[in-house]
C-alpha cells in the first residue's frame, strides 16, 4: 500500500522533505500558502551554497560540511534527470568581515583540519588571481560549492509531489492515528505522517516554539552599471556577497536585519550592501546602484542558530512523541544545506533506515531531556 505524507511549507525545507520521501515511493501533498513555490525565504533568484567556518568542529560545522556534499550531489542528481537548476560549482572566496576576525578565518583550515585540496589559506595575490579581481586582503578558499537558484532547486525536488498552492493550513488534529490537517478554506486533508516545514509560522501548531525572523534585503545590481565585478570568477564571501554575473545581474547581499536592532528601507539596505562590498572592491562607484532592484526576505531562526528537526514532542515535554508528526524549520542564512540534508534525515527516521547521529543534536526531543523550553 502507498503511504501517504503531508507536508506544510513549500519553500527549501518543505521541498526538501517532499523529495526524500516521494523518492521512497510515497504519496506527498506539499500545501503552500502562496501561489506558488519557494514565494517567501526560498524566493532569492540566487543564494550561495558555503559550509561553516568555525574554530573548531562543531555540530552546526559537520552539519553543513555533509549537507554541502548533500546539496553538490544531489543538484547533479536533478540536473541529470532534465531539472534546469539555475547556478554553478565555481567555488567560493571568504573574506573576513572585518581586520579583526582575519587571524581565526585565516587559521580554521588548519585549526579544523580540512583538506588543502578543498579549503585553503590564500594570500593576496592568490586570491586576486582565483577571484579575478584585484583583491587586497588575504582569505579561504573554499573549492567546492558556489551559487544556486532556490525557486528552481525547490521546483526539481518538488516535481514528484501532489504540490497544492494557495492552501494555507489552518491547524492540525490528531484523530485515532491519523492527522487532519485544516485549510483554511474549510477543505480537510488526513494522512498518518505530516511534516511542519513552513518557517516561523511553525508556532501557530507549536506555541512553545521560540522562531524568530530575521529581514534580509538582496540587492540585484545591473551588469551595465556594475562592470567592475563582470570578471568575478566565483563567489566572493565577507559581511555579504556578490555572485558571478548571470542575466545581466550581479546579485549582492544580503542585510541582516533583526528586529532589536531595527529595519532598514529598501534604498538604505542597497546602499549596505553596496558599501559591505567597496570594502573589497574600492573599484566599484556608487552609480552600481542605478536601476538596481531587490528582494526582501525573512531568514527563520532559533536561539543557538541552528536548524530544528525531527520528529515533535508531546507539548507536556514527558520526553514522549507525538506519532507521525514532524518538522524542519530554522534553517537561518544557509538553508541551501540543511533544508535538503534535514529532509533526508527526517525520511529515513519516518522509513526506519539508519539516520546519522548528528540529526540528534537539532532535534526538539533533545531539547526537553535538558529541561529546557523549545
Ligand atoms: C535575504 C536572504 C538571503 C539568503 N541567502 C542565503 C544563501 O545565500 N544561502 C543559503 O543557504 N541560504 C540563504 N538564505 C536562507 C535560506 O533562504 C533559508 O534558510 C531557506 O529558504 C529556508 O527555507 P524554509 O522552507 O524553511 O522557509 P521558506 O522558504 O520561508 O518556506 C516556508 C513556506 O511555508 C509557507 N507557509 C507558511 N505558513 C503556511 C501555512 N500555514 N500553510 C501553508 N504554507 C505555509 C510559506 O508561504 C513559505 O513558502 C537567505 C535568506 C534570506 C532571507
Amino acid at each position: 500500500m502507498t503511504q501517504r505524507a503531508i507536508v506544510i511549507g513549500g519553500g527549501l525545507a518543505g521541498c526538501g522533505a517532499a523529495y526524500a520521501l516521494s523518492k521512497r515511493g510515497w504519496s506527498v501533498d506539499l500545501l503552500e500558502k502562496n501561489s506558488q513555490l519557494a514565494s517567501e525565504a526560498s524566493g532569492n533568484i540566487a543564494g550561495i551554497v558555503y559550509p561553516h567556518l568555525t574554530t573548531n568542529w562543531i555540530d552546526s560545522t559537520y552539519l553543513y560540511f555533509q549537507g554541502l556534499d548533500y546539496t553538490m550531489q544531489l543538484v547533479d542528481d536533478l540536473r541529470g534527470q532534465g531539472h534546469k537548476i539555475k547556478g554553478e560549482w565555481c567555488g567560493m572566496l571568504q573574506l573576513p568581515r572585518e581586520a579583526k576576525d582575519a587571524a581565526r578565518l585565516l587559521a580554521t583550515p588548519t585549526s579544523l583540519g580540512l583538506d588543502a585540496n578543498i579549503v585553503r589559506q590564500v594570500n593576496v595575490a592568490q586570491a586576486s588571481e582565483l577571484s579575478g579581481l584585484e583583491i587586497q586582503q588575504a582569505g579561504v578558499h573554499i573549492a567546492k560549492g558556489g551559487w544556486l537558484c532556490p525557486p528552481d532547486f525547490c521546483a526539481a525536488l518538488a516535481s514528484g509531489s501532489n504540490i497544492l498552492l494557495n492552501a494555507e493550513v489552518d491547524n492540525l488534529q490528531k484523530i485515532a492515528d491519523i492527522w487532519q490537517v485544516h485549510l483554511k478554506n474549510g477543505e480537510v486533508l488526513s494522512a498518518p505522517v505530516v511534516i511542519i516545514a513552513n518557517a516561523a509560522a511553525a508556532t501557530r501548531f507549536i506555541p512553545q516554539l521560540k522562531l524568530y525572523s530575521v529581514a534580509g534585503q538582496v540587492s540585484l545590481l545591473r551588469a551595465e552599471h556594475s562592470p567592475q565585478l563582470a570578471p568575478l570568477k566565483l563567489v566572493l564571501c565577507h559581511n555579504g556577497y556578490a555572485i558571478p554575473t548571470h542575466d545581466n545581474i550581479n546579485c549582492i547581499g544580503a542585510t541582516y536585519e533583526r528586529e532589536d536592532t531595527g529595519f532598514l528601507s529598501a534604498g538604505q539596505a542597497h546602499r549596505l550592501n553596496l558599501k559591505h562590498l567597496q570594502k573589497f572592491i574600492p573599484t566599484l562607484l556608487d552609480s552600481a546602484l542605478e536601476g538596481v532592484t531587490g528582494r526582501l526576505g525573512w531568514r527563520c531562526t532559533r536561539p543557538g542558530n541552528i536548524p530544528l528537526l525531527g520528529q515533535v514532542p508531546e507539548p507536556a515535554g514527558q520526553g514522549y512523541y507525538q506519532k507521525g508528526l514532524y518538522i524542519s524549520v530554522a534553517h537561518a542564512s544557509r538553508g541551501m544545506l540543511s533544508c535538503p540534508l534535514g529532509g533526508e534525515w527526517i525520511a529515513r527516521q519516518i522509513v526506519g533506515e539508519p539516520v546519522d547521529e548528528l540529526y540528534d543534536a537539532f532535534s526538539l526531543g533533545k531539547y526537553l531531556r535538558w529541561g529546557r523550553v523549545m
